[in-house]
């Protein structure tokens, strides 16, 4: 079956010292953790002392985002080939990065190409408005997000989805466990539609959007929801290590 998957998004927090201290005992908290996997994901600037913190632990390490293309004059933006250094997995079409900073489905799909490509495996975060929610787009909106943000790609396999509705990041606004797996089976049955029925089984899809310590064990028990991504409980280790053991 789907081994679960635990995300830490450190978003714009956490200078160098505090993210390796914040690692560091993660590392201890979950030094014993097999059944599941556990990333993490602190920013640009701190990714090369975490990595060297958890270097032969059992905590993976991400980036929150990356550039299209290998190298160039582009200023402020971070290469693929820089990520590859010290990440296995990069966070892709964030609804942060969607909402403040102009990203769309197609560069997207551009970045997930270019991940692919450098052998990074890509978190794919798709997921609604509330308004489209309460104007019933919610199906529509992830089909099509879903189509764009993974148009011409073939490779799913090293692709895992973050369904994370937007009303729902950092509002502590949580969808109930009903309304998470209603997409989340949508998510898997789009993808055994459009790939196979092996690529769908094996999909990780996490959920994502205030998900804490008292909410994260009713949210994993549904049957489609493979693990979480998580943001502002990632940043203190002992939530974050709860959530990790749920
Ligand atoms: C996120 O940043 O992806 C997220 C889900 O944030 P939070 O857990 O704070 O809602």
């Amino acid at each position: 079956m789907r081994k679960p998957f635990i995300a830490g998004n450190w978003k714009m927090y956490k200078n160098a010292k505090e993210a390796v201290a914040l690692a560091k005992e993660l590392k201890s908290n979950l030094k014993n953790i097999k059944d599941r996997d556990v990333l993490i994901c602190p920013g640009f600037a701190a990714l090369c002392c975490v990595y060297g913190e958890i270097k032969g632990s059992n905590i993976k390490l991400g980036a929150q985002d990356m550039y299209f293309e290998n190298e160039g004059a582009f200023t402020g933006e971070v290469s693929p080939l820089m990520v590859k250094d010290f990440c296995e997995y990069v966070i892709l079409g964030h609804s942060e990065r969607r909402q403040l900073f102009n990203e769309t489905d197609e560069s997207v799909n551009k970045k997930i190409k270019k991940a692919l490509e450098h052998g990074l495996k890509p978190i794919l975060c798709i997921g609604e408005s509330l308004e489209e929610r309460e104007k019933d787009k919610t199906f529509d909106v992830i089909k099509n997000q879903l189509k764009k943000s993974l148009k011409n790609i073939k490779e799913i396999k090293n692709i895992i989805i973050a369904y994370e509705p937007v009303w729902a990041i950092g509002t502590g606004k949580t969808a109930t466990p009903e309304q998470a797996e209603e997409v989340h089976a949508f998510i898997r049955e789009w993808v055994g539609k459009n790939y196979d029925s092996e690529a769908a089984d094996n999909l990780r899809i996490l959920y994502g959007g205030s998900v804490k310590p008292e909410n994260a064990k009713e949210l994993m028990e549904k049957e489609d929801i493979d693990g979480a991504l998580v943001g502002g409980a990632s940043l203190d280790a002992e939530s974050f290590s709860k959530i990790v053991e749920f």
